[in-house]
């Protein structure tokens, strides 16, 4: 058996895993951001001691922990090296909890983990080399090169959400100009619509401006919604292609809540991707959804240490 953490700004989701992907018992708890780090990684610790005894089994039961986590993860010394949303900086969590239950603790950047998840269980599964681009109010990216996370030289890898594809009319929050996440997230499209109608005064029968109204009302008809939407598909398709151009990966999936928009946003994406392929002599991979869902997260983080170190 296995532990999954998915250590997020809000909640703190853990569960014990077999080897087949199958999630056994599961809990989720505040992460209660703001505390010190020693009491959140506590409250985790007491997360999996209570999933262990609820699940009538003993650490003694278990191979290995994986945690994934917003942030940039040095996986070789056990430390945190940042994670903003939690306002942590070299944070030793993998080396308490290794003390703390006396296993292999295995950490990684969470939209690494949910593209693992993915290639092992669901939408990329079978593929050798294939990318997840997670998009929500940002844009995350794991990249999964000869069945494993590809994380980088430095843990710093794989931000395809800070990839830079055009000048923009905000900063992203890393402080660059440009950012894919400025112009295709879900955060994104909102400031995109609101600018348009305050600054430009552009007329729409959207009320309550967020990235699902906007989809709606592209879909009928409405023209805020439909050049909102036409402006991430070409980001997002700019974003996409350095992808493939760089990776070639067999198969880009796509995640998170903006993901919901469904065959729409990937038909559309097809379509505009498929004018931009610099030669029409290769076969390039496809675009799909992803399909773990909010599971991707605590699934991938178990299977961490299988991954490295296992063929
Ligand atoms: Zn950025």
């Amino acid at each position: 058996m296995l532990v999954g953490i998915d250590l997020g700004g809000t909640e703190i989701k853990a569960g014990l895993v077999d080897r087949d992907g199958r999630i056994l018992i599961r809990s989720s708890i505040v992460t209660g951001t703001g505390r010190s780090y020693r009491l959140i990684i506590e409250d985790m610790q007491k997360q999996v001691e209570k999933l262990l005894k609820d699940y009538g089994t003993s650490i003694d039961g278990i191979e290995s922990i994986g945690i994934g986590a917003p942030g940039l993860m040095n996986d070789r010394s056990g430390y945190v090296i940042y994670c903003p949303n939690l306002f942590w900086e070299n944070i030793p969590l993998g080396i308490m909890l290794h003390e703390h239950f006396n296993k292999p603790v295995y950490m990684e950047n969470d939209a690494n983990a949910a593209a693992l998840a993915e290639s092992l269980f669901g939408s990329t599964k079978g593929a050798v080399n294939s990318v997840l681009i997670t998009i929500g109010t940002g844009i995350g990216g794991g990249i999964i090169i000869d069945h494993k996370i590809y994380s980088g030289s430095h843990f710093a890898g794989s931000e395809i959400g800070h990839m830079i594809v055009g000048p923009n009319f905000y900063r992203c929050n890393c402080g660059n100009n440009g950012c894919l996440e400025t112009f295709a997230s879900a955060l994104a499209m909102k400031k995109y619509a609101v600018h348009r109608v305050e600054i430009d005064g552009i007329k729409t029968s959207i009320t309550n401006i967020n990235a699902k109204t906007i989809f709606d009302a592209a879909k009928e008809g409405d023209q805020l919604g439909i050049e909102t939407v036409d402006r991430m598909i070409k980001y997002l398709s700019i974003g996409i292609i350095n992808v493939f151009n760089l990776l070639d990966p067999e198969i880009i999936a796509i995640g998170g809540g903006v993901s919901k928009a469904g065959s729409y946003l990937t038909d559309k994406l097809k379509e505009e991707v498929g004018k931009m392929y610099f030669t029409h002599r290769i076969q390039y991979g496809d675009i799909v959804l992803a399909q773990l869902g909010n599971e991707a997260g605590l699934l991938g983080a178990a299977f961490l240490g299988i991954n490295k170190y296992q063929k």
